[in-house]
Order: C-alpha cells, then structure tokens, then sequence
C-alpha cells in the first residue's frame, strides 16, 4: 500500500500483514491506515517536557495549583508552596480543569468514562501493525483494550472486563489463548459532548486558556505545535474557534 493510503483489507492482505500469528475464522477483513501508530505516552510525555525545558521553559513537578484569581491584569496561582505570578495561564489539567477554569468564567462540560486495559507476558515479536485494541509494545508485552464504562470515578478493575477484553482479543488472534496476561488496569477518559476537544480562551479574563481532551496522545502533535502557537500569540485564534465550550451553548448558538 502507498504510504498514506486509507482502506479496506481482505483477510488474505491481513495475513500478509501479521505473517507470524494466526488470525481467527471470525476475521473476515480490516481497514488499514499508513498513518497510525503507537507511541509509549510516558516516553511521549517526557520528550515534550524535555523539548520544553530546552526552549527555556521550567517544569515544577508534583506541585498541585489550588485555585487561580485574577489580580491586576495579572493571573495568581496558589500552590502549597506559595503564590506564582503570570500574564497567561493554560489550564490543561484533565478531569481538575474544570474546577480551574470555572472562575475564570469557563465552563467545561464533559463526563468521565473508564477504560480497562489488560497487559500481557513479554512474547517475540507477533504483531508488526497496532490496532486500535490490540497493540504490542516496544517492551514486547502486549496490550489489550479498552472497555468504554460510565461508573463515575471509579478506577477499579473488574473480572467481568478481563475476562471479555481477553475473549475478544483470542477471537481475533488465537494464539494469544497461550499468553499470560499479567496486568489489569484502568484509567477515567475525559469526554466532551461531542468526543471532540475543548479548546476555550477566557473572553472574561483575557490571557487564561483551558484545553481538555480525551485522545490527548493521538492530539498531542497538534497540541505542541498547532494549538501552542496560537496560546502564545502567533496564528489565529479564527480556526481554532469552533472548539470552544460555547459550542454546547444551545441558546447562544
Ligand atoms: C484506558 C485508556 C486508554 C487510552 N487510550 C488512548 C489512546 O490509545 N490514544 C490516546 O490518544 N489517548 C488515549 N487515552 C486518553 C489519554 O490518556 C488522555 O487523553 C490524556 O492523558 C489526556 O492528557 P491531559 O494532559 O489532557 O490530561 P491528564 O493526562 O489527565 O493530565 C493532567 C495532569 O494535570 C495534573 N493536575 C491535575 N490537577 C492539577 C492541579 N490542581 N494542579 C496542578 N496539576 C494538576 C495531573 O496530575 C496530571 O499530571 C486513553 C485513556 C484511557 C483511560
């Protein structure tokens, strides 16, 4: 396929593509795109942190924002440690952004849903192509998942997923029937209305920006570049209007 080609597979093309494992007779065909991969977010995360700090930024790690008030054109972050002082602030703190925003006059709809994620024994190299549910690592292992749960915040883990998520992945890739799974764990995804994400920027306090998102991996290229020159004042704000929260404002639209 060409490099940036999108389409259907039939299982044989399938085959060719994951010539060292099985696939399941349920396995009639796939859609394939040249575009997606798999990044290790942690790996992802401290590459961005790293390319901030050599663009001069500073990182305080574990240091908790307990609230932001507007002073003087200026914006007041209260830490435990004391107060810091900026002329822009972009509230990016996942599902606490809400809290955060909400006095700077934004308002973030969304709700949490959870995902469980089973992980697999390290095993030789089986599946060259990740798919949206079935991936191996760098690391080798295997991850499987997730499952989609309206539970609130509850981040526990249940039998009844494993036991599904496993069920499903064997249908598709039955030789995994003979992989340990060796861990279990979920995460809460922060998800808008319309899935999409919230970029807001305070019309009330100019200066204060929130940007919440499920997919933020997926999205975090257009976050570092796209989204963080338009935060810092180059390029137009225009184009990236249509995500703002106002969007769910019946009556103002
Ligand atoms: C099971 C599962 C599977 C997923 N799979 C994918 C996938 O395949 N691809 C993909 O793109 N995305 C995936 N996601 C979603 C992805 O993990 C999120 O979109 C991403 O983590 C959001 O990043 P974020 O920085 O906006 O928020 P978070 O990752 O929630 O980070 C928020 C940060 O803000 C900090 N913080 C919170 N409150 C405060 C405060 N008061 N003061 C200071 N700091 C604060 C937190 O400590 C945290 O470090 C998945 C999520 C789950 C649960």
């Amino acid at each position: 396929m060409e490099r940036t080609e999108i389409g259907m597979l039939s299982r044989r093309e399938l085959e060719h593509l994951y010539p060292g494992i099985r696939l399941g007779k349920d396995v009639t065909g796939g859609a394939f795109s040249a575009l997606d991969g798999h990044v290790n977010p942690l790996r992802l995360l401290m590459a961005l942190q790293q390319g901030f700090v050599d663009a001069g930024g500073t990182v305080h790690r574990g240091r908790r924002v307990d609230g932001i008030e507007v002073c003087g054109g200026q914006f007041r972050l209260h830490l435990k440690t004391g107060v810091v002082h900026a002329a822009r602030v972009v509230i990016a703190a996942g599902e606490a952004s809400r809290v955060l925003a909400e006095p700077l006059g934004m308002t973030l709809p969304f709700t949490l849903q959870r995902g469980q994620i089973l992980v697999t024994e390290r095993v030789g190299p089986v599946l060259p192509y990740p798919s949206d549910r079935i991936r191996q690592t760098a690391g080798s292992t295997i991850m499987i998942g997730g499952t989609k749960e309206n539970v609130g915040r509850d981040t526990g883990t249940t039998a009844g997923a494993a036991a599904s998520l496993a069920a499903r992945a064997i249908r598709v890739f039955p030789d995994l029937a003979r992989v340990s799974a060796v861990r279990q764990w979920s995460g809460r995804r922060v998800i808008t209305p319309d899935i999409a994400p919230i970029y807001e920027r305070s019309s009330r306090f100019p200066g204060a920006y929130a940007c919440i998102c499920h997919s933020g991996v997926t999205l975090a290229a257009y976050h570092a570049r796209g989204l963080a020159k338009r935060i810092a004042g180059y390029g137009s704000w225009d184009d990236v209007q249509q995500f703002s929260a106002r969007r769910f404002n019946v009556q103002a639209a």
